[in-house]
């Protein structure tokens, strides 16, 4: 399928902020989501999830990458995060972004001002990030 022309980056936040209802944050109710384009015009989405034990929490950027790659999709275009107050993604979610979708843009936006949207290429979010790890193996 033809690579999309234009990013529509209304679109892919609205598909964030849609996810971003389904958020599981019982413990901080900070809810974020997340939607990722692909090149094929596929989008995924992922929301924050919340544990008890805190440190089993996971961030909406991840979630959605996750379960793209376990679907076998890995031909990032566009990512878009939402959120109160419109954070950028978190350091962890940084590497997993700029390992899986490293030439792909970003857009974040504060869910409460949606339609200011703020563009980042993931590729200036984590600067000299942990990839091309040599191999260790004979
Ligand atoms: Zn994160």
């Amino acid at each position: 399928m033809p690579k999309p022309k234009r990013i529509n980056s209304k679109a892919l936040v609205a598909a964030a902020l849609e996810a971003q209802r389904r958020a599981v944050a019982p413990y901080s109710r900070f809810k974020v989501g997340a939607a990722l384009l692909t090149d094929s015009g596929e989008i995924i989405t992922g929301a924050n999830v919340e544990s008890a034990s805190y440190g089993l929490s996971c961030c909406a950027e991840r979630v959605a990458i996750f379960k793209a790659l376990t679907d076998g999709v890995t031909d990032f275009r566009a990512a878009a995060v939402v959120s109160p107050g419109g954070v950028t993604p978190c350091g962890a979610c940084r590497q997993l972004l700029i390992e899986y979708a490293t030439d792909a843009v970003l857009f974040v936006a504060d869910s409460r001002k949606p339609d200011t949207i703020r563009r980042f290429r993931v590729r200036d979010l984590l600067p000299a990030a942990f990839t091309n790890i040599p191999p260790v193996l004979p």
